[in-house]
């Protein structure tokens, strides 16, 4: 097997323009172990860890830009701003993985279980492709298309994710048998949109893809407004109003039985991790704001 080191990005994709069915490796913590089990035998592999391009991130324009060589210790110690993509980063395996491990090749995986895709779903974030023509932009949901399968193709490399900057708290989630080194059962990513008044909520591991639960989004936006919440953070929630989110997130979810859950325990999952998320995020803001926490 041949690797290749390609020193810049341009070098990279003038690789992939010529040999379309290079591998890119980056962390190589979801290849080698398919290199390891044979489930894949690539003629060569090409490095693009050592990339400076991609190993970069920035404020632009009121958004973020994540590079896909941004490995999970560099997310956690730089990005502690962004709270849900932090609280996922730290969820990913071991220490020595999340030295590793990038969000690009979480997304280059396509994995409904990858655990900072469901960030990037309530971020509503943008995938940024490029190849030797240049750059594509894909809305997440039009990258994700299916387990383990995205819309990247051939010739391209993924150089990272895009967002607008949301004001709002949030947080990732996710239930597994333990705590660390746990493949996801289900999760969870809530985020809250102050300025748009929207809270999103986005689902890995219980269906084929990544998936918004957007009815029960408008759901609790409106319920909010009517509350008053939404101008005064320590106005009450209706309890039913709770339920109704919990049960509406449970209801978008499309689990199947496998072997790391049941259908109906993942659905269930949804709902819990869903009505604590939601708590969380509106015990936030009661404190943002100098309120007492609820009752
Ligand atoms: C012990 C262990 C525990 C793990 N725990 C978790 C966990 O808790 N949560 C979780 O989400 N994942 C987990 N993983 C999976 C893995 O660590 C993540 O999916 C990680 O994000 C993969 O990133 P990488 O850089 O190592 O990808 P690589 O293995 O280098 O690549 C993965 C795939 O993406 C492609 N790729 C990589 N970068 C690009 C790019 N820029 N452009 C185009 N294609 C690209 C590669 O060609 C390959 O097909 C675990 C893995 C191990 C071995």
């Amino acid at each position: 097997m041949d690797v290749l080191l390609p020193r810049t990005l341009a070098e990279a994709l003038d690789v992939k323009a010529a040999h379309p069915d290079v591998v890119p490796i980056a962390g190589g913590t979801d290849l080698m172990v398919d290199l390891n089990f044979d489930r894949r035998r690539p003629g060569s592999l090409m490095d693009i860890s050592r990339l400076p391009e991609l190993a970069v991130w920035r404020r632009e324009d009121g958004h973020l830009f994540l590079g896909a060589g941004l490995t999970y210790t560099r997310i956690i110690g730089d990005l502690a701003a962004f709270g849900p993509l932090v609280d996922a980063c730290r969820t990913v395996g071991s220490p020595q993985i999340r030295n590793r491990g990038t969000v690009g090749g979480n997304l280059g995986t396509a994995s409904p279980a990858g655990d900072a895709l469901p960030v990037l779903a309530a971020y509503d974030a943008d995938v940024v492709l490029i190849s030797a023509a240049g750059t594509r932009i894909l809305p997440w949901g039009e990258f994700l298309i299916g387990p383990k399968r995205s819309a990247l193709r051939p010739d391209e490399l993924v150089l990272g994710a895009r967002w607008r900057i949301v004001r709002g708290p949030g947080s990732f989630s996710k239930v597994g048998p333990r705590n660390a080194m746990v493949i996801a059962v289900a999760s969870l990513c809530l985020v809250v949109d102050e300025d748009r008044r929207e809270v999103r909520a986005a689902l890995g591991s219980v269906g084929p893809t990544i998936l918004r639960a957007r009815a029960a989004e408008q759901e609790i936006a409106r319920a909010l407004e009517s509350a008053g919440v939404w101008d005064d953070p320590a106005a009450a929630v209706p309890r039913e109003a709770v339920e109704r989110f919990q049960s509406a997130v449970a209801a978008a979810a499309r689990p199947i039985d496998d072997v790391r859950g049941s259908a109906a325990y993942r659905r269930h999952a949804c709902g819990v991790l869903a009505r604590r998320a939601l708590s969380w995020a509106l015990q936030d803001r009661r404190t943002a704001a100098g309120a007492p926490p609820a009752r």
